[in-house]
């Protein structure tokens, strides 16, 4: 039992606040420094790109009060980490020394190598003071291009024309969301942001950005030699993993920090939770039930979270079994709402359950004959029970699957009694 010990999180984001929270929980009495280097009290970032932009204000992690109850150290940087010593140093040359040490480090945004991204008037959307920035200027109006039709690009195309904008949206592939979604779930997200005016390029990237002559506004050229003009460029190109610090220190860092089925890198005294953890997952396997769990790095709020808390629990009570949760993934873009539970890579087999021209349906993927995602639009049922089935480690027949007759919800149900009965 390590309820003692003196924690250090480093990284102020979701994954480290629920870190803490997850120590709180589970009784740890001793200390527990947070220590990250943005400014005011951690907050949410799904909503940035969301309800943000439409004016609802920051929403933060946990109350203010939850930060009492710890060592809070909000604008600083670790600069760098003496694992013999075990100790980290901050920017301003102090030390903190742990006894266990989490890196909830998280990403960044991939910065495009090419002319003109510097250039003012281009932006990407991450932190609070970059989204209030671009709330000011979906105020003004006028046209904006956005560069990726991926979750964040996307969703923040549905904000700007939900508030007037002309926007144009360029991706370099030949779909929407390609890296996490199945070809009908993009297509079906395309003709929406098409229906509400966006104009969506795809197979087109960017190569240059310029100043527009006479005026404030920017031109693009693309990849096709075409000449765009808009007030204002986004760029929505993906995340890296925040991984230099611990690559600095010597620990196993390979696309993200490496970690084991419990969290813990290289170094058995230091965890790695969220964003900037590269993890081995069986949900990511290429069938459901391989012993052979396959790496892979989440951006999410569910990995965030349930790493986090998973971080807390193992460090206070020694938490015995590995991490398992089911991945899940949620997006908003105007009125559409897609939830995905599992991770779909295009399995072997995959079939639709409902009309996608209803407006409302899931894409169910198997791989070796087993259920391994489901992707659901506008059907929150069919996403709570797929997220049951796939925790208890049950599944369905691709026929069941495909028939909207088959009581999936009751399905799910009685997996989840059974998961709880067998714990
Ligand atoms: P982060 O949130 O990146 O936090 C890490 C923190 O550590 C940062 O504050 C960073 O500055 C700090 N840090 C890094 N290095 C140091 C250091 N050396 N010293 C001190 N501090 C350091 N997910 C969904 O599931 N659904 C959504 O709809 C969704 N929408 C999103 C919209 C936007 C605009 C963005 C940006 C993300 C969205 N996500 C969404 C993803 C989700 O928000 C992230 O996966 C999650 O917040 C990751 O949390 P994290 O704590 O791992 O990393």
């Amino acid at each position: 039992n390590g309820a003692h010990r003196r924690i250090v999180i480093v990284g102020a984001g979701l994954a480290g606040v629920e870190t803490a929270a997850g120590l709180l929980d589970s009784g740890h009495t001793g200390p527990i420094t947070l220590i990250g280097d943005e400014a005011g009290m951690p907050y949410q970032r799904p909503p940035l790109s969301k309800d943000f932009l439409a004016g609802s204000g920051p929403r933060g992690i946990r109350p203010d009060d939850f930060f009492d109850r710890i060592d809070f150290r909000a604008g600083h940087r670790v600069r760098s980490i003496d694992r013999p010593a075990r100790t980290v140093t901050l920017d301003d040359g102090s030390t903190v020394s742990y006894s266990r040490l989490v890196l909830a480090t998280g990403s960044r945004n991939r910065v495009l190598d090419i002319p003109g991204i510097d250039a003012d008037g281009v932006h990407s959307l991450r932190t609070d003071r970059e989204a209030e920035t671009l709330a000011r200027r979906l105020d003004v109006g006028g046209s904006a291009i956005v560069v990726g039709a991926g979750f964040i690009g996307l969703e923040f195309a549905a904000s700007a024309r939900a508030r007037g904008l002309d926007v144009t949206v360029l991706e370099f592939t030949d779909r929407a969301m390609a890296r996490v979604v199945s070809p009908i779930v993009s297509d079906y997200f395309a003709a929406a942001h098409r229906r509400a005016g966006t104009s969506l390029r795809f197979g087109e990237g960017i190569t240059a950005i310029a100043r527009r002559p006479g005026d404030s506004g920017l031109m693009v050229t693309t990849t096709v030699g075409a000449e765009l003009s808009a007030d204002f460029v986004v760029i929505g190109a993906g995340a890296v993993p925040n991984d230099d610090l611990a690559r600095r220190c010597g620990l196993t860092v390979d696309g993200g920090i490496v970690v084991d089925d419990y969290l813990t890198t290289s170094d058995p005294e230091i965890m790695a939770v969220g964003d900037c953890a590269n993890f081995p997952s069986r949900f990511a396997a290429r069938a459901v039930g391989d012993t052979e769990a396959v790496r892979i790095r989440l951006e999410s709020e569910q990995n965030a979270t349930d790493q986090g808390r998973y971080a807390g629990r193992r460090l206070s009570s020694g938490d015995d079994g590995p991490y398992r949760d089911v991945p899940w993934f949620w997006t908003h873009q105007a009125a559409e709402k897609l939830y995905i539970a599992g991770i779909p890579q295009g399995g072997d087999e995959c079939v639709v359950r409902g009309d996608p021209a209803s407006g409302s349906f899931s894409v169910v993927d198997f791989r070796g004959g087993r259920l391994a995602a489901v992707e659901s639009v506008n059907m929150p049922a069919d996403h709570v029970a797929a997220r049951k089935i796939l925790s208890a480690g049950w599944t369905v027949s691709p026929a069941e699957a495909a028939d909207l007759g088959f009581d999936l919800k009751a399905h799910g149900k009685a997996a989840g009694k059974a998961a709880k009965a067998s714990k």
